[in-house]
């Protein structure tokens, strides 16, 4: 049997809410996918395809990704190069798509860091991989201190030059060289369009830095990654670890975070989102969105249900002192290892 052609649900953008980058022209969708985990060879595409198109559907536009996402480097690239070259191919202009080298992807001194030589490689491949001219953002994924920064972002400025991307970010770069970087970007006319943290009820450090109030200060959009700290904000491991779950795969989260402490706040963040009508994931993912200054949040998920259940997180982004009090004595300030 031929599968049928997909077709976007033509309500897409009727329950997504749009939040301005920054000084920019650009609206991100409050809520955006990554790529990360989920989306590469060791998942059966059907799969793949069921996220990306429940994601779309609801009005999620921007799809975020990165040369070694998959976790198999590249594969989750290829895959969405597979979604281009299928369903998504009439929604291109529709798409907001990243991609971002800056970790290890090839052996030897060229695969890896910031130098020029490894962005503009790393982005040629990429765009062969997803079946696509440009994208719409490609990232420094990490500051490199061998790297003199003006290199790397004379690189960024470059690829936008040669139409490779259409606009610029930076991932988790130290608060003095992201201001550095910011100055380099605007002088040549290429201003930086967003930077990208991990920034969650759990690990609050772009706050504490002040990597927020310096990008919404250059007018430069704030997206945070693994909203979820993974899963850990989530009912995923209220009672034990889940055999098909992230921290059974001992990778990028290790069941030796799961403390008793760690574990007994969770227990109480979770008893305060059912009082608040909630999941776990949905009242994390607001008290972020609650923020003006973020522009949007990166989701993982493993399945269409989790995109379903985040998206309802859109639903309630009202949080009373009193909840806010009691969320900030369960984390503010503590260091939980993860
Ligand atoms: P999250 O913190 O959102 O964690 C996602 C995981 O949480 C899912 O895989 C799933 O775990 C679980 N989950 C999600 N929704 C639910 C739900 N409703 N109920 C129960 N469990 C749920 O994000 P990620 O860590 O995946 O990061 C998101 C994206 O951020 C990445 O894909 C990537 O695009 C970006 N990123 C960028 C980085 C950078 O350096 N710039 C670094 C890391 C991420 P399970 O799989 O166990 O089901």
């Amino acid at each position: 049997m031929i599968a049928p052609v997909y077709s976007a649900s033509p309500e897409r953008y009727e329950s997504m809410d749009y939040r301005r980058c920054g000084r920019s022209g650009i609206q991100l969708p409050l809520l955006s996918l990554g790529l990360w985990h989920n989306f590469g060879s060791h998942k059966p595409f059907e799969e793949v395809k069921a996220m990306a198109c429940r994601a779309f559907d609801s009005g999620i536009c921007h799809f975020d990704l990165a040369n070694n996402y998959g976790p198999e480097y590249g594969t989750a690239e290829e895959n969405f190069g597979h979604l281009m070259s299928s369903v998504f191919k009439p929604y291109r202009d529709e798409l907001f798509i990243s991609s971002k080298a800056g970790w290890d992807m090839w052996p030897g001194p060229y695969g890896n860091w910031g130098s020029r030589k490894y962005l503009m490689a790393s982005l040629d491949q990429s765009l062969k991989r997803m079946n696509i001219d440009y994208v719409d953002i490609f990232y420094s994924h990490r500051y490199d201190p061998a790297t003199p920064v003006e290199e790397t972002m004379q690189a960024l400025v470059d690829i936008v030059r040669q139409g490779k991307a259409l606009y610029v970010g930076l991932s988790r770069y130290p608060k003095e060289q992201a201001a550095k970087a910011y100055k380099y970007l605007a002088e040549h006319d290429v201003p930086c369009l967003l930077y990208q943290d991990r920034y969650n009820i759990i690990d609050r450090r772009p706050q504490d830095q002040g990597l927020i109030d310096l990008s919404y200060g250059e007018g430069v959009g704030f997206i945070s990654f693994s909203p979820l700290q993974q899963g850990l904000l989530t009912g995923r491991y209220l009672n034990g670890i889940p055999s098909d779950s992230r921290m059974a795969r001992n990778t990028s989260l290790k069941p030796e975070v799961l403390t008793p402490e760690l574990l007994d706040a969770l227990r109480r963040l979770n008893d305060m989102a059912l009082r608040r009508g909630q999941s776990l994931a949905q009242m994390s993912l607001s008290w972020l969105l609650s923020d003006p200054r973020v522009t949007s949040v990166i989701i993982g998920a493993s399945s269409v249900a989790q995109i379903d259940d985040d998206l309802k997180a859109l639903d309630n982004r009202y949080f009373s002192e009193e909840e806010i009090f009691e969320i900030d004595s369960l984390f503010a300030g503590k260091d939980f290892g993860v």
